[in-house]
């Protein structure tokens, strides 16, 4: 079946204009095949996670976070269409499920908890914006992406698995778009065997438009942004950023991996392996392009800039001056592994090995705990890891103003930094 992936992210879907701004789009394909995956409103994920905060730290105030997040949706389906009592029942019925999970007392699983609650954003997101397209007269149709990816239960960071995510997208969404010409889905959420529901990681709308252009094999997938498309750096932090037209699928994922926000990391992998072309593209701009990012071999690209912040160092040394050998870097690798800290620079020298991590301090802690006794760990947090692809000597020494250097490697292509900010010294006036 000939069919199209779009994903639409939170920023996309912040208000009743980005909405509205979703169906003018969609009204422009109307003809076409394509599968809808959305993000929750806004900040909606943000706010969900205060709700599972304070309903852990029972602070009494989970119930009016909740309702400020409910009354968010109901103001912004009054600005959008007329509110008809079957909107009003698919809320009403999505946020009963959760106001039942918080009238029991909290499971011992926090992120089995966590899942349950931070899901609903997307299930809000979907059912409004169903009921808006049917109100436009597009012809769509609404679909529980829990029925189709199936994942294992690491609940807040899920595994998908693959074969019966795969058989589930051929049996229910191809019969679906054979009645209608959208279907409209969650991004973000999956489910376990059991029925539980899980979630793939924060920002990991764009991996389920990924993982469901793989299972249907779609012509193309489609990522509608509020930037013109890659660009060299994040326009938050860089002035003078260039729009990249077209990327290498390797390209993307070096920067996606270490922190370029735009995409999720894990979303070239499966696109990449069925070589369908991802078009990241100005929502505001519908006419453009964007980026292509696709297989082109031998581009030439200007340098690019990624910042990951809030990483953190760990020095890692021996007590008894023995070496740091091959059986400590395995034990260590597997510790790492086992706490899930992503590894983004490390070195080793005779007694030490210095890893540089995002930082998660429960699971660091819990990682230098299991290291024992016979290893000694310093850790050095507030940094940031720089990555400079394609870089030159002139942006080099740019990037390295008011820096703090802890850690640096450069490869032909790549120079890596893992610097802290300093602030600006001045000279007093005299
Ligand atoms: P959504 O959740 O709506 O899909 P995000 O806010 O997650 O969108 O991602 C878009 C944001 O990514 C942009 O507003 C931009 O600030 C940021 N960003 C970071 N790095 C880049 C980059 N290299 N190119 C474009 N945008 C970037
Ligand atoms: N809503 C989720 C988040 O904010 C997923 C996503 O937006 O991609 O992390
Ligand atoms: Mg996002």
């Amino acid at each position: 079946m000939q069919l199209k992936v779009f994903k639409f992210g939170g920023a996309s879907v912040k208000d009743a204009e980005g909405f509205a701004n979703v169906g003018k789009i969609l009204q422009k394909f109307s003809d076409q095949k394509i599968v809808v995956v959305v993000s929750a409103m806004g900040k909606t994920t943000n706010a969900l996670e205060e709700v599972v905060k304070s309903y852990y730290l029972q602070d009494g105030k989970t119930a009016q976070l909740l309702s400020d997040i409910k009354t968010n949706h109901f103001t912004l389906i009054n600005h959008l269409f007329p509110v008809s009592a079957e909107v009003m029942d698919d809320i009403n019925d999505t946020m009963v499920e959760i106001e039942w999970v918080l009238e029991e007392p909290p499971h011992e699983d926090y992120d089995y908890t966590y899942d349950q609650i931070v899901s609903i954003g997307e299930l809000l997101s979907s059912k409004i914006l169903v009921h808006y397209l049917k109100y436009l007269n597009i012809d769509c149709g609404w679909l529980d992406v829990r029925d189709v990816i199936l994942t294992d239960n690491t609940y807040r960071d899920a595994r998908v698995q693959w074969d019966a995510t795969q058989r589930n997208a051929k049996s229910k969404i191809e019969p679906l778009l054979n009645k209608v010409n959208h279907v409209v889905t969650q991004g973000f959420i999956g489910s376990t065997s059991e029925n539980f529901t899980t979630t793939l990681g924060r920002e990991g709308s764009d991996y389920t438009a990924a993982i469901l252009s793989f299972c249907l094999d779609s012509e193309s997938m489609h990522i509608w942004k509020d930037v013109p498309g890659v660009l060299t750096g994040d326009p938050r932090v860089f002035d003078e950023v260039i729009k990249l037209p077209r990327l290498s699928y390797k390209e993307a994922i070096e920067m996606t991996y270490y922190g370029a926000k735009v995409i999720h990391p894990k979303t070239i992998k499966p696109i990449q392996n069925k070589q369908i072309p991802l078009y990241v593209r100005p929502f505001l701009d519908p006419t453009s392009e964007g980026t292509l990012i696709s297989d082109e071999k031998e581009l030439s690209y200007p340098p690019v800039i990624v910042i990951e912040p809030d990483q953190t160092l760990l020095h890692i040394s021996t007590n008894d001056f023995s070496f740091v050998a091959e059986h400590h870097l395995s034990m260590i690798f597997s510790l790492l592994a086992k706490y899930r800290l992503k590894v983004n620079m490390m070195r080793n020298t005779a007694i030490s090995f210095t890893v540089c991590v995002n930082n998660n301090p429960d699971r660091i802690l819990k990682f230098e705990k299991e290291l024992g006794a016979e290893f000694k760990m310093i850790t050095d947090n507030d940094l940031e890891l720089v990555t400079i692809r394609h870089f030159n000597e002139d942006i080099l020494k740019d990037m390295k103003k008011n820096k703090l250097i802890l850690f640096e490697e450069k490869i032909p292509d790549t120079v890596q930094m893992v610097v802290r900010n300093l602030p600006k010294m001045k000279r007093k006036d005299s």
